[in-house]
Parts: C-alpha cells; structure tokens; sequence
C-alpha cells in the first residue's frame, strides 16, 4: 500500500505530500496537479496537496459505492460499532500527530488543538457508535377491514453514499462530526475537506486503515470548491446525501447541485451570532466568556459573537472590561507560551477581514481598540496576524453589523429594554447562536425563548452535549444534526407493514 506522507516528520522541513485516499489507498491526481498549502504562521509552504479532477471523484464515489454494497453494509451492527471505537482508540494513540498537524494548518494556539479539536475528533466517534446501538423503533398494532392483525413497525436503513464537504475552521471536529454519525448508520463517505487544511482528514485515512475499517468505507478527495472536487462531488449522480459546512453562499450553490437527482442535503451555514448582556448578569464570568467567544481560534468559530447588546447602565464598563481583557491577548504562533491567538487561515481571509476593519470606520464607528495589523518580528512577517478588535457606535442598519466578518472582533450597543435587545438580536438574516447574561432566570427563559437561532447560551457558550440538536433557523442552516437528529437525516427511516 501507499503511504499518506502527511506524516513526513516536520524536522525534515520538507512540505509533506497530501494525496487522495481512495478504496484504503493514498493516490495521486492522474492530471498531476497539486496546489500549495500554506502556513498561515510564516507563509512557507507546509504541504504539496494533490487536486482532484472528474476521475478521482468519481474512482472515490465508486469505491464507497462498493464498500456500502460490500463488506460495510453486510457488517453487523455491534461490529460496525466496535471498528469505530478502534479508529477513536486510533485517533488517541496517535494525538500527537493530529495536533502538531492541525497546529501546523490552521496556526491556532496548541491548547486549543489539544483540548478541544482532537479529543472532540474522536468522541464524535465514540459518542454516535453508542448512540445508535441504542435507539429504539417504533411499533404500532391496527386492524385490517377484515379484522387482521397488523403491525407496523419502522425500520432506519443508511441512506448510502454520503459527501461530506468541510470547512477550514475545526477541520478535524467539524469533518468528524459528520463521518462519525454517518458511518455509525452505516453509510460510506467521500470527504472534501478544505483546500486550506486537508492534513488531518488525510491522517485520518492512515487510522482507518489501522482500525480496520474495509476499503472504500472512507475516502478523501482534496481540491477547491466551483469547477474542482467540492462542486465535482456535490454534483455526482450516484452520492446520496450531501452533508455541508461553511458559508451561506456556498449552500445555495451545492443545494442547486443537490436538486438535480433530488439528493438530500444537511447544512450547517454562516452566522452573524449576538450575546444579550443584561445589567444584573455576573460581570466576570459574562467577560471572561465574551472573550472566548469573540476571539477563540482568531473568531473564526461559526458559533461565536459579533455582536454584543449591553444593557445600557452596565454599557461603558461592559465595554471598558472588554477592552482590557483583548489587549492582554497574546499573539503569536501556537507553540509559544502563553499564546492565546494565533493568526487567521489565510491571506486572503485577512484581505476580507481588513477590508471590514475599514469599512467600520467609514461607517462611522469608534474603535475601542485595535483595527490594524499587529507588528511581527521578521521570521513571522508573511503570517496572517490581525489585531482583536471591538467598535462601539454603529446602528442596526451597518454592514459590520449585519454581515459575518469571521475575524476577531465585535461591534458592542447599549440597549434599554427587553424587547429591545430581542428587536435588535433578531434583526438579522442569520440564525445560528445566540448568548443570554442574566441572573433573572425567568427573564433568561423568556429571551431565550424568543431568540431566533438554533441553539441559545445562558451564562455560558460553547457548551455541547453531542445528545442535543445543532443546526441553524434562517441563513444559519438546514436541518438538525446530534444525537438522534443526526438519524433523520443519515437514515432513511422505512415502514414495514404485516398482516397477520
Ligand atoms: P466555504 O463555504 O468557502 O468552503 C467550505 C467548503 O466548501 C470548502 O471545502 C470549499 O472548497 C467547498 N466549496 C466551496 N465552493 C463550493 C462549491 N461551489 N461546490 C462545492 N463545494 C464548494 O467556507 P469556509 O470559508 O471554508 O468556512 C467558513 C464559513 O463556514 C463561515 O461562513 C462559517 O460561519 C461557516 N461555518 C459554519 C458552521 C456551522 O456549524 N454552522 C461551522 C463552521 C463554519
């Protein structure tokens, strides 16, 4: 067999080589093209990554094709189930690797690689191979005109071969948050991740294979998204399912693929998230927890906070707290001490970001602190740093307050009632998150109730039960996943009708 070569040890300084895994196999593209991955810490190119063309797509879609018809989908349940614990077992004994390899991607500080993005990896395995050992069916006794018995009962089949396109923001998490349910129902995958971070969903073919996870069960195709593997893949006759994560945009273009065939889709989409800070909440944790969520992983986390409504007696500490605790932030690469940001993914997501660092200002809005970029020393000169930012002074109606930036900063307004905060929270077309600080708990059950997105935070964010449903309302996404959600849409769900 092949090797990955991702695993190329980082010492050698040499960029690794990221193939496609197909059917157990690392394959390079037969056109030979490859595209550069590059360090969003120094711009040095880490990686060599092979770009797919119609022919490996379609060598992948058929390989999964045939392990679903194969050994996959002749599997038993409880065996199925074990093989997924393995590649969690896997995916622990080699943490290391994951971690120097999603650091080395992404840039993001080592502790949030190593307490958050891998172990999470692999508890999306652990947690939907237990999930569906254990959900009931459902059963229901009638009788025929004739007075027969019948019963029905339902039966969940996987839905088959399954596309999973990723972004480049928790690429391990948010991949595996998809393969894991998937496979646990027992459909096959053909993942696309990122251009931007494709070296841990390669990895991750390496402890398939160790696991003992049959061939074509899990495949990697690498490339872009229109006219490349992202749209050659959602586009594809003989996928099933279309699973989704990243910009708005890019869901309208791949449900316009999905429609042709009539395949499902599941997204999980843009946000533009606020936190309602009313006066009486506990002023510490509602800042400390702010922070986290408007500047973790540089604010690239679809679930974080851009906009903050502050009760408005609380408004000038609230902001001045806030102030404070982002210039004590660190910036620099992941492995340094102390680091607490590291740089955004790429060049070209600073040019986005920087262009709404100014159209704020044209806006007409105060800048609290920040709005530049932040002096490197020379070695670190090509990384993508930006400075965390926060304005105060702009009204509903500013486009730095109504479209995602998905950088490190927020615009903070003072607010005067409760229907006010809703008003403004709500005014948006996007749905994701939402945050609630309040000791009042009957007025934290009333606004969370109004909120309009798919998951609301009181006194806390980022809190996730892998049991509960995630997803979107409006731009935000389409359909639920976690916990017996992620069954709706990776089954179908068939009923079976005996008379007796
Ligand atoms: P993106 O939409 O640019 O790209 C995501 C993936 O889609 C990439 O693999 C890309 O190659 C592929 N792609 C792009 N165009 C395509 C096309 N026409 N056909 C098929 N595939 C295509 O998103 P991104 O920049 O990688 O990620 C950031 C975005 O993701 C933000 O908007 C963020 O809010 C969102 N996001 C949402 C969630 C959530 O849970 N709702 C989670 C993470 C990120």
């Amino acid at each position: 067999m092949s090797q990955s070569l991702v695993g190329v040890p980082a010492m050698s300084g040499a960029p690794r080589n990221v193939m496609h895994f197909i059917n157990g196999e690392y394959v390079p593209s037969m056109s030979g093209k490859t595209f550069a991955d590059l360090s969003p810490v120094d711009g040095r190119e880490i990686a060599v990554v092979h770009e797919a063309g119609q022919p490996e797509v379609n060598a992948a879609v058929a390989a999964a094709r045939t392990a679903l018809e194969g050994p996959w989908g002749k599997m038993s349940t409880p065996e199925r189930m074990a093989l997924l614990h393995r590649v969690a077992d896997g995916m622990q004994k080699r943490f290391d690797e994951f971690v120097e390899l999603e650091c080395l991607d992404t840039g993001k500080p080592f502790g949030e690689c190593s307490h958050v993005d891998i172990p999470r990896g692999a508890a999306n395995f652990r947690v939907f191979a237990d999930l569906v050992k254990n959900v009931p069916t459902e059963a229901f006794t009638m009788q025929a005109p004739d007075g027969a018995d019948v019963l029905n009962y339902s039966l969940r089949v996987p839905k088959g071969v399954i596309a999973v396109v990723c972004p480049w923001n928790l690429p391990l998490l948010l991949m595996t948050w998809k393969v894991g349910p998937a496979l646990a129902c027992g459909n096959t995958v053909v993942v696309k991740p990122s251009e931007e971070t494709p070296l841990t969903t390669s990895l991750l073919g390496e402890v398939m294979n160790e696991a003992g996870i049959p061939p074509g069960v899990y495949n990697v195709i690498n490339g872009f998204g229109p006219d490349s593997a992202g749209a050659f893949l959602t586009q594809h006759p003989d996928v099933d399912g279309i699973t989704f994560t990243g910009e708005t945009r890019t869901g309208e273009a791949i449900m316009a693929a999905a429609a042709k065939g009539l395949r499902s889709v599941s997204f999980e989409l843009g946000g533009k998230n606020p936190a309602i800070v009313f006066a009486d909440c506990d002023l510490e944790l509602a800042i400390q927890t702010t922070l986290r969520s408007t500047f973790v992983n540089c604010g690239q986390v679809c679930l974080g906070t851009e906009r903050i409504y502050v009760e408005r007696p609380l408004f000038p500490v609230f902001v001045e707290r806030l102030k404070e605790a982002a210039e004590k932030l660190k910036i620099g690469p992941p492995k340094t001490p102390g680091v607490t940001l590291g740089p955004l993914i790429s060049q070209e997501h600073r040019d986005k970001v920087i262009s709404y660092y100014r159209l704020a200002v044209e806006e007409g809005a105060t800048v609290v602190t920040g709005g530049g970029i932040p002096d490197m020393p020379s070695d670190l000169a090509q990384g993508c740093w930006i400075e965390p930012t926060i304005w105060t002074g702009l009204g509903a109606s500013a486009r730095v307050n109504r479209e995602e930036i998905f950088g490190p900063c927020c615009h903070i307004a003072p607010f005067d009632s409760e229907e006010e905060a809703l008003r403004l929270a709500n005014d948006t077309p996007y749905g994701l998150t939402s945050v609630v600080w309040t000791r009042d708990l009957s007025r934290a059950h009333r606004v969370a109730a109004k909120l309009q997105s798919g998951i609301t935070w009181v006194n806390s964010w980022f809190l996730r039960d892998l049991r509960s449903p995630f997803g979107g309302m409006k731009h935000s996404g389409i359909g639920r996943e976690g916990g017996v959600h992620s069954l709706e849409f990776y089954t179908e769900l068939r009923n079976i009708c005996i008379r007796y």
